[in-house]
């Protein structure tokens, strides 16, 4: 099979290149081989803040809703963070004290949503807080047991009943002025947080829960979506295994279902991710890029990995595959002509692409243009 490019690995930085790619008239396939960081998102895109009109453009065209205002959104124990370009689910406040009074609804029997860590930072910031817990009939046995009581299968049933959940929010609202809910709703339609917000008659906050992140895997099943209707072929499930390269050029690469049959192409972007993603591996004695064997930008010095002090930034989170300008990657010092690197294996190589998200965007957006110039 044969294709103008073909991408390794379906998270943001791959689907964003598809369908850009896509979109300027070449063909494309990505092979995935399932779960990646957008099923842990926050909703937050870091390291943007107001986006590129084709960045909007791409979330537009998939119906993808953001939004930004400079301030802080809440986390799900209660805390606050700055905020980034971020999903219309995740509120953004100018400061931590967004309410006075605060309804916090959680569900019965639903262990992944924090609601007392939640009452407690509110409670710093000088809000006043009432948890309140919904028993709904959905969400009880036989329809749910307690081992399936996890954000995306209550987001399955949220679906069907986010309307009851608003008139019981509405019957249990006193004087609070806002209402704080799991980001359990919308998994398989976007607009139900703002029909949600527009039935409450006070200020509506969802927060995160456990992963999986529902507005992570709506957002992924989105831009997988658009990709294929733009034409792009995605291989869910598969695994890239290896790669023939000839003279520093990738030929093709193979892959576990389709075995003989090599994926060939003109370019190849490598959107493996970092060590989450198994995109980069490490052992006891080095840290490399398990497909191609490119070059590494790392310390070898091992005990310089990691900081001991947990919270500080790891330098092994800096660590990525070495690339040049254009963002094309080396084997044993020799540049591989159509092979670029894009998303969370640079680590942090390329400072000025920003970082999470942004660096799966902006390093998508670089190489689509390189491609197709
Ligand atoms: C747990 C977690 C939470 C995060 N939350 C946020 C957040 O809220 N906001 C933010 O801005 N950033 C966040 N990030 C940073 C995140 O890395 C980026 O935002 C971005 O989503 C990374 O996208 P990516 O496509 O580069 O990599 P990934 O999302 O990791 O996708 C790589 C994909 O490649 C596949 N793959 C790997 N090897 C192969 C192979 N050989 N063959 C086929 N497929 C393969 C993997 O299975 C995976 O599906 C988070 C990162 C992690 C690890």
């Amino acid at each position: 099979m044969r294709f103008d490019t073909v991408i390794v690995g379906g998270g943001l930085a791959g689907l964003i290149a598809g369908i850009s790619l896509q979109k300027a008239g070449k063909s494309t396939a990505i092979v995935s081989t399932g779960q990646n960081a957008l099923h842990f998102f926050s909703g937050c895109f870091e390291s943007i803040q107001e986006a590129p009109q084709q960045v909007l453009d791409i979330f537009n065209e998939a119906g993808i809703r953001v939004h930004y205002k400079p301030g802080v959104r809440l986390m799900p124990m209660g805390t606050f963070k700055e905020s980034a370009l971020s999903l219309d689910d995740v509120s953004l406040f100018p400061t931590p004290q967004f309410g006075k009074r605060v309804l916090i609804i959680n569900f019965m029997g639903y262990h992944d949503f924090f609601s007392s860590f939640l009452a407690e930072g509110l409670e710093k910031q000088g809000m006043e807080c009432r948890i309140r817990f919904l028993t709904l009939g959905e969400l009880t046995q036989p329809e749910l047991g307690p081992n399936e009581m996890r954000a995306v299968q209550i987001a399955r049933k949220m679906d069907d009943v986010w309307e009851k959940v608003v008139q019981e929010v509405r019957v249990l609202l006193k004087d609070e002025d806002t209402v704080i809910l799991p980001q359990v709703f919308g998994l398989k339609d976007a607009s139900v947080p703002t029909r949600i917000r527009q039935g409450i008659p006070a200020q509506v906050v969802f927060a995160g829960t456990l992963p999986p992140s529902v507005p992570g895997i709506r957002t992924q099943m989105q831009l997988k979506k658009r990709y294929e209707v733009l034409g792009g072929t995605y291989l869910m499930g598969d695994r890239v295994t290896g790669a023939h390269v000839y003279q520093d050029v990738v030929q093709n690469v193979v892959t576990k279902q389709l075995d003989r049959h090599y994926l060939e192409a003109d370019h190849f972007i490598l959107a493996s991710g970092s060590f989450f993603s198994k995109g980069l591996v490490s052992n006891p004695f080095k840290i490399y890029e398990p497909l191609f064997e490119l070059d590494m930008d790392y310390n070898q010095d091992r005990n310089t990995w990691y900081n001991p002090t947990f919270a500080n930034h790891q330098p092994y989170m800096g660590f990525g595959v070495k690339t040049d300008a254009n963002l094309q990657p080396s084997r044993k010092g020799v540049p591989v002509k159509n092979l670029y690197v894009i998303g969370s294996i640079l680590g942090e190589t390329h400072p000025e692409l920003g970082s999470g998200a942004g660096l799966a965007i902006r390093s998508a957006l670089k190489v689509t243009e390189l491609i197709t110039k």
